[in-house]
């Protein structure tokens, strides 16, 4: 009888790089008793970040954009909580549930995938709301409701603007698309606001570098520019560095605006925990692997995803996708059993498949393996590719029928404040028995809410 331990191989971070790998390794440790492997992560979903956007607007119902981090696993434990620090001499990690209590996991072998916040650089940047979690997505959707409900009893010219006014920092994907969203939002809720005209509100994104869209080539790029700037109140502004951000205001070279509603997608940076180890990094916090995933100081430490910088062929860091992290999990999880059985791990290698994008109201662009599309087909592959991401059918069927009801019906508008809820159950909780506090301001997403990453 064999009475060694077994393999204790602990993943951190439960996204699309910690379940992947968890998967992989399922598969590939089938039937094997002296590997154990355990999934950490915060959050007991994880979220597939390309359908956000509609999340945010309300064509899809908010949970059906994430997946249960149990439902996708089988034999591999899960510990929802908070990974607080790693001992990598003693080689425990300290992890806190919600409730307070404190895991100390031990392993033999680790994996760090705990992904990115966003980049909070431009002065001010507190002020603004982000767009990288579910709870982000949440809070814009109230609030952008929220300013119409407030812009249509408004008397005041320059606050009614200011409330009418939606500014998205960033011209990557992730502003180009929620900017697209948000302006599809407005167009399918006016018809509830008659008071306040279209043409009332406004929408301007801003961008550093020379043209957004950087991830596709410039004649895809310009096609967005033609097809948003066609919408009402929609402008791009390129080559604009933000200078500052204020409460409710955006500062540039050559103008202030005031606004209610200013959203920060300037891209990313490693999670604040993985930057903040005592381990190989580079000069932005990314974890220092080299091309199989390993650690350069820690040969039992592998990372991947968001949190890691992992070197192509060229020498450059691979980018900071969905698509590449599964692709790092796959080969992550081979070479992880391979070191295990003392054989040589194999360098990452991934030539992206393409990029697509969605602009909303039905449009979008994509580039796929060489393929050019715009408009409409564009919009349909994208969607039913990440649909077909989705990992069982019941949820894709969740998804199918959400889609469904927002092409019959009209769009909802009731805004679930969950600061007014909780001063609502506070007030109505004898005193003594509290169990939440009432929030301080009336209303967290007006206030700038911020990413809990
Ligand atoms: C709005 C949006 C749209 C996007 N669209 C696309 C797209 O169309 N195509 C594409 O390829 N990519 C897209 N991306 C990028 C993609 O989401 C990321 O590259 C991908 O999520 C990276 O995977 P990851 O596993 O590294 O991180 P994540 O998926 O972010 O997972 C990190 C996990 O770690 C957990 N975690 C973090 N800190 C801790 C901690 N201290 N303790 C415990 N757990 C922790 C988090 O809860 C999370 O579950 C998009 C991103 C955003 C924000």
């Amino acid at each position: 009888m064999n009475s060694s331990p077994p393999t204790r191989i602990v993943i951190l971070g439960g996204g699309w790089g910690g379940v992947a790998t968890a998967r992989r390794l399922e598969r590939l440790l089938r039937g094997r008793t002296d590997v154990e492997v355990t999934l950490i992560s915060r959050d007991n979903y994880f979220l597939v970040t390309p359908l956000l956007f509609e999340a945010c607007s309300g064509t899809l119902e908010l949970r059906h954009c994430s997946i249960s981090v149990r439902e996708s696993l089988e034999t591999t434990s899960f510990i929802e909580a908070t990974v607080q620090q790693v001992d990598f001499d003693q080689r425990v990690v300290e992890a806190t549930a919600a409730g307070g209590t404190t895991h100390q996991v031990a392993y033999d072998q680790l994996v760090l995938t705990l992904g990115s916040v966003t980049k909070q650089r431009i002065p001010g940047s507190e002020h603004a709301l982000t767009f990288k979690t579910m709870a982000d997505a949440l809070l814009l959707r109230n609030h952008f409701i929220e300013c119409f409900e407030r812009a249509s009893a408004e008397t005041d010219p320059g606050r009614r603007q200011a409330l009418l006014t939606f500014i998205v920092v960033g011209g990557g994907l992730v502003g180009v698309e929620l900017f697209g969203e948000l302006t599809a939002f407005r167009d399918n809720i006016a018809r509830y606001y008659p008071g306040i005209s279209r043409a009332e509100v406004r929408f301007r994104l801003f961008e550093y570098g020379p043209r957004i869209l950087p991830e596709v080539d410039a004649g895809l790029a310009s096609y967005a520019v033609r097809v948003l700037e066609r919408r009402s109140g929609a402008a791009i502004r390129a080559g604009t560095p933000v200078l500052e951000i204020r409460e409710r205001a955006l500062r540039t070279a050559d103008e202030t605006i005031e606004s209610e509603t200013i959203i920060l997608c300037a891209g990313i940076l490693p999670s604040p925990t993985a930057a903040g180890l005592e381990i190989d990094r580079d000069r932005r916090g990314h974890l220092s692997v080299d091309a199989t995933m390993r650690s350069r100081s820690h040969p039992n430490v592998w990372a991947l995803g968001d949190c890691a910088s992992i070197p192509g062929p060229d020498g450059r860091p691979y980018p900071y996708l969905a698509q590449h992290a599964l692709r790092e999990a796959r080969t992550l999880a081979h070479n992880l059993c391979a070191a295990l059985a003392g054989g040589k791990p194999k360098p990452f290698l991934y030539g992206s498949l393409g990029t697509m994008a969605s602009l909303g109201h039905a449009t979008g662009l994509a580039r796929i393996l060489g393929l050019r599309l715009t408009g409409f087909p564009a919009w349909w592959f994208r969607r039913t590719y990440y649909l077909f991401q989705m990992p069982h059918w019941s949820r894709r069927m969740r998804i199918v029928a959400d889609w469904t009801i927002a092409l019959l019906f009209r769009p909802d508008i009731s805004k679930v404040d969950l600061a007014d809820e909780r001063a609502l159950l506070a007030r109505n909780t004898p005193a003594g028995n509290a169990r939440t506090s009432p929030p301080k301001e009336k209303d967290s997403s007006a206030a700038g809410g911020r990413s809990p990453n």
